[in-house]
């Protein structure tokens, strides 16, 4: 029977170049939100023609959400001919900008050499046709499988997904009892499992002072000046004592395999648009920075906040006129999937089957649309699993291989018969 399926993915080969050449010359751009609507009615169109049910969620009044750039969703089921689990593949549509040095035109779906070109062939369009030629083969050569399929295109990935699968999240669409297992085809490489991925915490800190004549500075209190107190106890402190937290989380790169922390901007001051005259001489009453810190599933977030309010806190009792206020800006917790999660042994049996293999559990260094399936929609048999070369992901000549989509579309075939006829079970 695997042998028949695996045939049945070979023979839509072509079928799989021409899906992912189409997908790509929609140059769906995050931001703003570039031909979302036909993108997602081209994959609603092809899957109504195998049999699913297909329907069009707008995120209406999420962010960038707007009658010229609508936050269009597309999600399909396809019910089996009896009762059982529902399968989910959610991919997001939107790609980033395409920015310098291509060789090709980055929306022409230039096939040569085994891969196909464009920005979004591995990040992550490549995956998205190759989780619908899987799903395609295998209910041709399955026709009577038990339980459900879903195929989801989803927008926004890029910027939060908040008009996309947070969006359907909080309406149900990743919830049970609708679903119960949901693969990602996010570029991770086609023999790695990716359980999930670090928490998030961005803040802003902001430091005061009083403004005063730049030439009588002893008559005012510098923001900036107390900022660099902030950021010499960072160096002196915090970032040491962050290098040395390790995590069991697998996570890749392996630098990230610890706790790290960006200082995303800092500002102090005038701004800079005194040019082309001369700027004025004034003491700074204020400096913001804004972090960017990155979390393990060994620490809790409020320990990761008094970690950075401890160290505020200490110098307001130190330094003179020290004070400081601190505002949240965004966070996201960690996440790992269990590895005897059911969706992680059923696609690790796929790997096996096809690369001869184990497959590498890794974790993401940064967040993607997991967040929400597991935040909001409490699903957490979930993982990111596709074709693509992560490396290649936002850059430019952005390609994915043809050999690898056929390969993975045969392991999430194999991850669909393990789910839901429970192929390989004993
Ligand atoms: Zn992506």
């Amino acid at each position: 029977m695997k042998e028949k399926l695996f045939r049945a993915i070979d023979d839509r080969r072509d079928d799989l170049v021409a899906l992912t050449a189409d997908l790509i010359r929609f140059p769906t751009i995050n931001p703003p939100g570039e031909a979302y609507t036909p993108c997602a009615e081209y994959i609603g169109d092809r899957l109504k023609k195998s049999g699913f049910g297909v329907e069009y969620v707008r995120g209406v009044g999420t962010p960038g959400d707007t009658d010229r750039y609508p936050r269009t969703n597309v999600t399909a089921r396809f019910d089996g001919r009896s009762p059982g689990p529902t399968v989910h593949f959610n991919s997001h549509i939107d790609v980033v900008e395409a920015g310098d040095g291509w060789t090709v035109d980055p929306f022409a779906g230039t096939v040569k050499d085994g891969r196909v070109y464009g920005r979004g062939a591995c990040d992550m369009k490549g995956g998205l046709a190759a989780s619908i030629i899987a799903v395609e083969a295998f209910m041709a050569v399955f026709p009577d499988f038990p339980g459900a399929i879903e195929i989801s295109g989803t927008v926004d990935e890029e910027s939060g997904g908040y008009g996309g699968v947070a969006y359907l999240a909080e309406k149900g669409y990743f919830s049970k009892p609708r679903v119960d297992h949901v693969i990602i085809p996010e570029p991770l490489n086609k023999d790695r499992i990716c359980l999930g991925h670090r928490g998030v915490w961005w803040a802003e800190i902001e430091t005061r002072g009083s403004i005063a004549h730049g030439s009588m500075p002893f008559l005012g209190d510098s923001a900036i000046r107390h900022m660099s107190a902030v950021l010499a106890a960072f160096e002196d402190e915090l970032f040491p004592a962050l290098d040395r937290k390790q995590t069991k989380m697998p996570v890749v790169p392996e630098g990230a395999r610890r706790s790290t922390m960006n200082i995303n901007s800092i500002h102090g001051g005038q701004t800079e648009d005194f040019r082309p005259g001369l700027p004025a001489p004034n003491v700074p009453d204020s400096c913001r920075t804004v972090i960017d810190r990155r979390f393990l599933l060994e620490e809790s977030i409020d320990d990761v906040k008094a970690e950075v309010t401890s160290i505020l806190d200490r110098l307001k009792s130190e330094r003179p006129k020290f004070d400081y206020s601190i505002n949240d800006l965004f966070e996201v917790q960690p996440n790992m999937t269990d590895r005897d999660a059911p969706v992680v042994t059923a696609v690790a049996e796929g790997i096996r089957e096809i690369f001869g293999k184990e497959p590498d559990y890794v974790i993401s260094p940064g967040t993607y649309d997991q967040k929400h399936v597991a935040r909001i929609g409490h699903l957490f048999d979930c993982i990111a699993y596709g074709p693509g070369i992560l490396d290649l992901a936002h850059r430019p000549d952005e390609w994915v291989g043809i050999d690898d989509m056929v390969e993975s579309a045969k392991v999430m075939a194999i991850g669909l018969d393990v789910l839901l006829r429970g192929a390989g079970r004993s």
